[in-house]
């Protein structure tokens, strides 16, 4: 995609090079040149991926869970590891106090949508809000800039498509909560190529076809995800919506609702992706559990229904549609119900939505290996926040590491809190620029090391988008 409709400021800027010059402006603020090789070089495709609510030992129970000890994932063992805070505005993120206080992480956290917003424009904004400052005015994302210079941009969740984190890299509106508004902009207005999610108004959360009568679903309501009843007519029937192509028509969305036809977009990738999975609120994470009252279960106890795709094939399938582009592409991956069961303080359902992501990242991996290596491309892997205050057993004074009791059994695992936390996340970057971020990192932790903020991921991926040749 191309330009945006949606502000006058862009409004004009249908052509590439008027798109350009604009984000010349917009971008001079923050960019030093970089034409160096390697992990100096600006990056051809740039994939994040956000795992939702996920702290340090999330990574920690999944791996003694996954693989028996810490450390073993193909990520944590090629990567560079730094970490990043994730406070929205008028909050910090102070180490002394974190560190020295065990309730202190407890205050000043964010959510999805702040943190989408920062890491997807560079500017902390309200909780709640998406793509607009703290006083509601819109301000320009990373998907747009690397629209602006011809590339192609996708996202994809396992949560419904126009929740929090990917709305974080497509929309601009006040408040998170307005689904229907917020998938009217992804998929009427924005020149996005690729969006992936749940949110299916037709399937339930154990993905099977909801009561209907006449063919729509008793809740009207369960439309919002997608836009509304019209708006998924209109998808239904492939009418032509936004712009992505930049030839001035507008351009039809190709609907997915199948896992067959997910899995076949790698072999024959169509140009434009809409894949709605046939699940309403998570793609798996909220089917129902062996003991209801629990809502928990070790990972894939209860089975997961084998209509509904993973992460993993989701992230196949947008690879291929998005590697098309010859300009090279911007997809951020979300594993979206990481968080939910955080909240939940659902240990086994948590695992199993990590390990979900981590086989996200291995196919991520495998494809940059396929496809350029890591001289043209970019991949990050991080959070948006820490869910749960999970610790490991005994942690009343400071939060200790998870412990793990071997391959496939449950970890010594505390959950402390059923909010978000201000701790520090995880982040891993490695490929085409990869050392922008560790000079970003300039802040020490005394337990974490060196840190950047989750507006210098952004303020990163402005800086390539502008110097790339
Ligand atoms: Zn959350």
């Amino acid at each position: 995609m191309r330009h945006t409709k949606r502000f006058s400021s862009l409004a004009h800027a249908r052509t590439k090079s008027a798109c350009a010059a604009w984000w010349v402006l917009v971008v001079a603020l923050w960019a030093p040149f970089c034409t160096a090789a390697g992990q100096d070089a600006a990056p051809r495709n740039v994939i994040l991926m956000i795992s939702d609510g996920c702290g340090f030992n999330h990574i920690l129970a999944t791996d003694y869970y996954q693989d028996g000890e810490a450390g073993q994932q193909r990520y944590e063992q090629t990567f560079t590891a730094l970490a990043m805070s994730t406070y929205p505005a008028g909050r910090s993120y102070e180490p002394e106090k974190v560190h020295a206080d065990f309730k202190a992480c407890m205050q000043g956290a964010t959510d999805s949508a702040a943190a989408a917003t920062a890491m997807a424009t560079g500017v902390k904004t309200n909780k709640g809000a998406l793509g607009v400052d703290v006083d509601n005015n819109p301000v320009p994302n990373v998907s747009e800039a690397a629209e602006a210079r011809g590339k192609a941009t996708g996202v994809i969740t396992t949560v419904p498509l126009s929740h929090a984190t990917p709305a974080g890299f497509v929309a601009h509106i006040q408040s998170r909560g307005s689904y229907e508004e917020i998938a009217l902009q992804m998929l009427r207005e924005s020149a996005a190529d690729v969006v992936m999610g749940a949110g299916h108004p037709l399937f339930d959360n154990d993905g099977k076809p909801v009561e209907t009568e006449g063919g729509e679903p008793v809740d009207a309501g369960r439309y919002r995800y997608v836009g509304g009843v019209e708006t998924w007519d209109a998808l239904s029937k492939g009418e032509p919506m936004a712009d992505a192509d930049g030839d001035g028509s507008p351009d039809a969305w190709t609907l997915v609702q199948t896992r067959a036809e997910l899995q076949a977009l790698a072999q024959a990738p169509p140009k434009r992706v809409v894949a709605l999975l046939p699940a309403h609120s998570t793609a798996h994470a909220d089917r129902a559990a062996i003991d209801a009252d629990v809502k928990d279960d070790a990972p894939y106890e209860a089975p997961r229904a084998a209509s509904v795709p993973t992460l993993a094939e989701m992230a196949q399938g947008a690879l291929a549609v998005l590697g098309q582009d010859p300009d090279g592409f911007f997809l951020m991956i979300e594993g979206g119900a990481v968080d939910w069961t955080s909240h939940g303080n659902q240990l086994g359902r948590m695992i199993e939505e990590q390990i979900d992501f981590h086989q996200a990242i291995d196919a991520v991996i495998d494809w940059v290996e396929a496809h350029g290596g890591w001289d043209e491309n970019l991949v990050i892997v991080t959070a948006d926040h820490e869910c749960g205050y999970l610790c490991g057993p005994g942690s009343e004074t400071a939060c200790t590491p998870v412990k793990g009791r071997g391959k496939g059994v449950m970890p010594e695992a505390e959950w402390h809190s059923r909010g978000h936390t201000n701790q520090l996340v995880p982040f891993y970057v490695r490929g085409a620029g990869s050392a922008r971020f560790t000079e970003k990192a300039t802040r020490t932790d005394p337990v974490h090391g060196a840190y950047l903020d989750n507006t210098d991921l952004a303020k990163a991926l402005f800086e390539f988008f502008k110097s790339e040749p």
